[in-house]
């Protein structure tokens, strides 16, 4: 069962953490297909795991001439009209309200240009209206309803972007804090029960049997019901960026998301700012970022590795001091950080790139990786700073260890 994916009696992780972290020396273990972070052919495309998809067809349109940012965007666009793709676009998954607020950015290398959008609704391919307020308008950024007028006036459809699948999540989420808010059974309710009525193990037991019934009265597929409940338990993270250089050093970025799981209304997170979600200097090359948006935002984290690759460092080291300052944000503290996720895709002007993520894995056995085409498409593992895996966040209270191992 998913649930049991996650060890929250956290002894791998916490056990793990004094291994080798900011050894001023080092960067991390390198993985070996990414050691040399170059393969030195051009073109080059490199985006989040769920481009990988997506890859071959924009690879074709960059090698035949296509601009790199519409090459990009070709990427990211796929998981965008998507709906199985819960953290971007159409079947994104809601803000605490239920409503898919989407964010997004891109930079055009050549023109040395910007367009973003931010908590916009109701319209599914986000990063296609940065490029629009890139092309169409003087500004950089457009945020909510007056972004949402904006994509209509320039021709995209408004569109219901709560797939049916999504909604019902949201639901279960809603039913799931439903002992904290009027959501949920009430008082009247036959089987409710004081919520100290009961020992830990018991009250986990019964909520967890209890999401997977609630799961099955929303209609939600026997297949998909699990998922569902963990996609509640965990609120999931999600995003895509993907840089592209040509054979004429020209480069450019996007990216776009949904933003975090169930977040408040309005909040937008590191995916549209630019500096942080992606960053793309001529000169230099491209960054972007997947994960805790806030942590991101804090270090400017595609900027900052743009101006360390500027300085000399590669695009490893440059991913790695980046991912080093958000650590010393927390002062190394453990307990924190393992609530940190961080991805960061770096591609510098000369086709090196690299790969790097705060944690090895976003969940024990589920290493990050990176889509890569320079003629070849594949997938890598990411260098890690640190070996483990994160822990989702907000952070679910510890499930007691013999609950985890019955609940499958
Ligand atoms: N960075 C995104 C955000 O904070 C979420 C993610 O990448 O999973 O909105």
């Amino acid at each position: 069962m998913t649930v049991s994916r996650r060890d929250f009696l956290g002894t791998a992780v916490v056990g793990s953490l004094s291994l080798g972290l900011l050894d001023p020396k080092g960067y991390g273990r390198v993985s070996k297909t990414n050691e040399a972070g170059s393969s030195g052919k051009l073109p080059i495309m490199i985006s989040a795991h769920n481009g990988l998809a997506y890859l071959d067809d924009a690879y074709a349109f960059l090698a035949s001439g296509g601009d790199t940012l519409d090459a990009a965007l070709r990427v990211v666009k796929g998981p965008e009209d998507d709906p199985n793709d819960t953290s971007v676009g159409l079947g994104g998954l809601p803000n605490e309200e239920g409503v898919v607020e989407l964010d997004a950015c891109c930079m055009h290398g050549p023109t040395r240009r910007a367009g973003s959008v931010g908590g916009v609704r109701n319209i599914k391919n986000v990063s296609l209206v940065s490029k629009a307020v890139m092309n169409h308008t003087g500004h950089v950024m457009l945020v909510g309803e007056g972004a949402e007028r904006f994509a209509v006036a320039v021709g995209f459809p408004r569109e219901n972007l709560l797939t049916d699948h999504s909604r019902k999540i949201w639901l279960l989420w809603k039913e799931y804090h439903s002992t904290q808010d009027w959501w949920g059974p009430g008082l009247a309710d036959p089987h409710w029960q004081a919520p100290d009525a009961k020992p830990q193990s018991e009250l986990w037991q019964e909520r967890f049997r209890r999401l997977e019934e609630h799961a099955a009265d929303f209609g939600i597929a026997p297949e998909l019901r699990q998922e569902a409940v963990h996609k509640v338990l965990f609120p999931p993270t999600g995003t895509i960026h993907c840089s592209a250089l040509n054979t004429k050093g020209e480069v450019s970025g996007c990216t776009t998301t949904s933003g975090l799981a169930y977040k408040l209304p309005g909040r937008v997170g590191d995916s549209p700012v630019i500096g942080a979600g992606c960053y793309t200097d001529q000169d230099v090359g491209s960054a972007g970022a997947t994960g805790s948006g806030e942590e991101n935002i804090k270090v400017a984290g595609a900027h900052t590795i743009v101006e360390n690759m500027r300085r000399g460092m590669s695009p490893q080291e440059a991913g790695m001091d980046t991912l080093k300052r958000i650590v010393r944000n927390y002062n190394n503290d453990m307990n924190k950080l393992r609530f940190v996720d961080m991805t960061y895709y770096v591609l510098r002007k000369d086709g090196a790139y690299a790969g790097v993520s705060l944690w090895e894995s976003y969940e024990p056995g589920k290493p990050h990786t990176i889509a890569v085409h320079d003629g070849t498409k594949r997938s890598e593992k990411t260098v890690a700073l640190l070996p483990g895996a994160s822990v989702d966040f907000p952070a679910t209270p510890r499930v007691p260890a013999e609950v985890m191992k019955e609940f499958k």
